[in-house]
């Protein structure tokens, strides 16, 4: 019971103050949660700290000026006027809630907490008598999304994608700061669901266009232990592909196929990743095997066939979509920041599930390249598509008519601390390498860990022990091997470095020390180095990735790629930007044999590490970091570079 308890522990306090025993299993494997690790350093500190004071701000005022935040004070008759903008828009306001909430666990910040509330209250006033929360139709805004009736046009009203937020946004408010105003509104719409739909002649069959209200309702679960949630949640998933109960949506909504006998990822990436994690969920949750075995087989199909190489996921512009097996173009990919978030949130969990490392090398690559590169350095400017090259027609904006992605932002990089550890019993999992504290409860007992680190710019991590709760502890450090550092950049054959440096399963090469003495360590099967013993206050492990630059080559089915390298440097992606060559980028070629210099460049682009790209005596070729590009206005910027010239003027083949 204990340990079921503290496997959540973001909602643990609540969980018994509510004095609720649910013993519903969930994850084997659990992370540390937010409120238990404090960001210290490095890398991802200043992004913290921007989305925390710049990026929160900048969403809530852009929800003002738009409507988004009048359409709940009007559809609460708090003030007047008509609805404004897109019915999903009310999902936005929901995102901003919950990724604020996070930012306020690690730092209390009474002018926010008191924001929220004034704007809860809001919400509050918007949900209708019986639960019903759609500021739109409260409003009487109907157009072609909307529908006539309640529930009439669900492939495309996001009236239970909408609520799916809110649902997270609420669980996220109250177990941070206890506040159950926002729970409240929640359980009220999530009760009127359950009247509404499920199974039983009584009840309505359906299911939401746009996935999210399964994910949003597990976390209600675990938020309240109330297990009608749980079951409505599976039911919405066990809808999709059900022909013989209603009318489906098609493949673009995931809704041509019932979800277990979907195998290869298909539609709208978004709306996919967020199933995806949604099943995930459930089946932790609820133990159902079949839905593992489905995202087991649709998480191979997307890394060995659709992943870009910055993590990005949904190549085609024409339905946000995945494209078909190996149609991963450049200059036409799409790679919305949402998919990005969406793929890292179901890649977290496939690593809950069954615990192994190569689920977190996906989610390194999407956290550091795809999803980074959609928001400024300054927290304020934003990209919805994330493409692999430009001839100059890209620039970062300030908001979109439909602002998914930087509401989106705000609620995924302080999730990112809770990525950094997880547990299983005695095993204390080092996933991600930033510079931070964690205080982890094991089987055994209390510890705290300090990671120091120079990541990604040096492969130096520093692990101590410092703090065991007063008695040497027996457990299993397990640091994460990332992929890169054995020559594997990816999980599969999509992507393979052109000359591997000879790492493969060599920790030696890592010159791991315990103590400062030479550490005996190989990699386990589930990409780990585990080092076992009764752990004192003091112990250090120590080791060093090496940070070598790469060519990378893509599987040969890859047309796109066909003839062309890309370079990487430890987790980064790197690409060639017009701002630092003259403003030619795309006419460069690279037949013969390439060397490389890395340069630490510390006053440019927030920080960054550059790499010069030289062949024989030509003129050298200045690479950034693909997340850095665009912040100097528009320009040529290309990831894939040719050996030989291309006929026509191609930033990458469509
Ligand atoms: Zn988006």
């Amino acid at each position: 019971m204990k340990s079921a308890l503290l496997k959540h522990s973001l909602t643990l306090a609540f969980v018994v103050i509510a004095g609720l025993t649910s013993t519903a299993s969930d994850y084997p494997y659990q992370p540390v949660p937010l409120k238990q690790v404090a960001v210290l350093e490095g890398f991802w500190l200043p992004r913290f700290e921007t989305n925390r004071l710049v990026t929160v701000w900048t969403d809530f005022k852009k929800s003002e000026e738009t409507g988004r935040i009048s359409n709940f004070a009007r559809a609460g008759k708090l003030e007047d006027g008509p609805f404004k903008g897109i019915p999903f828009d009310d999902s936005d306001v929901y995102k901003i809630v919950e990724g604020a909430s996070y930012t306020l666990a690690t730092h209390p910040d009474p002018k926010l907490d008191a924001y929220l509330d004034g704007l809860i209250a809001k919400m509050a006033a918007a949900q209708e008598q019986d639960g019903y929360l759609y500021t739109a139709r409260t409003l009487g805004f109907l157009n072609g999304m909307t529908g006539k009736e309640r529930w009439s046009n669900m492939g495309s009203s996001h009236e239970l994608y909408n609520i799916g937020h809110l649902y997270e946004a609420a669980a996220a408010h109250y177990a941070v700061t206890g506040k159950r105003a926002l729970l409240d509104v929640a359980c009220k719409s999530a009760d009127l669901i359950d009247k509404t739909f499920g199974p039983g002649e009584a009840k309505r069959k359906g299911t939401s266009g746009h996935e999210e209200i399964e994910i949003g309702l597990c976390k209600l679960y675990r938020a309240t232990g109330e297990k009608r949630y749980l079951d409505l949640a599976k039911f919405f998933i066990d809808m999709r592909g059900r022909k013989d109960l209603r009318t489906l949506y098609g493949a673009y909504n995931q809704d041509h196929l019932p979800v277990t006998e979907q195998a290869e990822a298909v539609g709208h990436a978004v709306r996919a990743g967020y199933l995806y994690a949604g099943m995930a969920d459930v089946a932790a949750l609820t133990g159902d095997t079949s839905y593992i075995s489905a995202i087991d087989k649709l998480w191979e199909n997307v890394v060995s066939k659709k992943l870009h190489l910055n993590g990005g996921i949904g190549a085609r512009h024409k339905g946000e979509a995945f494209g078909d097996n190996y149609e991963l173009p450049n200059e036409s990919a799409y790679l919305e920041t949402c998919a990005a978030i969406a793929n890292a949130l179901w890649n977290q969990r496939m690593f809950l599930l069954h615990g192994d490392a190569k689920y977190i090398d996906v989610l390194e690559r999407i956290a550091y390249n795809g999803f980074l590169s959609g928001i400024a350095i300054s927290g304020d400017e934003f990209f919805y598509p994330n493409p692999l090259a430009s001839r100059g027609g890209y620039k970062r904006s300030k908001w979109f008519g439909c602002s998914c992605c930087p509401v989106n932002d705000v609620r995924f990089i302080p999730e990112i601390a809770e990525y950094i550890y997880a547990t299983r019993g005695n095993e204390l999992f080092v996933n991600l390498f930033i510079g931070s504290t964690a205080d982890v409860k094991l089987d055994a007992g209390s510890v705290r860990i300090k990671q120091t680190t120079g990541y990604p710019w040096n492969g130096k991590v520093r692990l101590e022990i410092v703090g065991n709760g007063g008695k040497p502890q027996s457990f299993a450090l397990k640091v994460r091997v990332p992929g890169w550092a054995v020559d594997r950049p990816v999980p599969g054959d999509l992507y393979s470095y052109a000359e591997a440096a000879g790492n493969k399963a060599a920790i030696a090469g890592l010159n791991p020390k315990l103590n400062g003495k030479k550490l005996k360590a190989s990699e386990s099967k589930d990409g780990y180095m585990t080092v076992k013993r009764k752990w004192k206050a003091g112990d250090v492990v120590e080791l060093e990735f090496p940070m070598s630059v790469h060519r990378v080559k893509a599987h040969p089915e890859v047309q796109a790629d066909k003839g062309r390298f890309a370079v990487e440097r430890g987790p980064l992606v790197y690409c060639a930007e017009g701002a630092d060559n003259a403003g030619r980028v795309l006419a460069r070629v690279f037949p013969g044999p390439v060397q490389f210099s890395a340069i630490e460049k510390p006053g440019l682009l927030g920080g960054i590490t550059t790499v010069q790209m030289r062949e024989g005596s030509s003129e050298p070729l200045t690479l950034i970091p693909y997340y850095a590009w665009c912040h100097r206005g528009p320009n040529e910027m290309r990831v894939w570079f040719p050996t030989a010239p291309e006929t026509g003027s191609d930033a990458g083949k469509k």
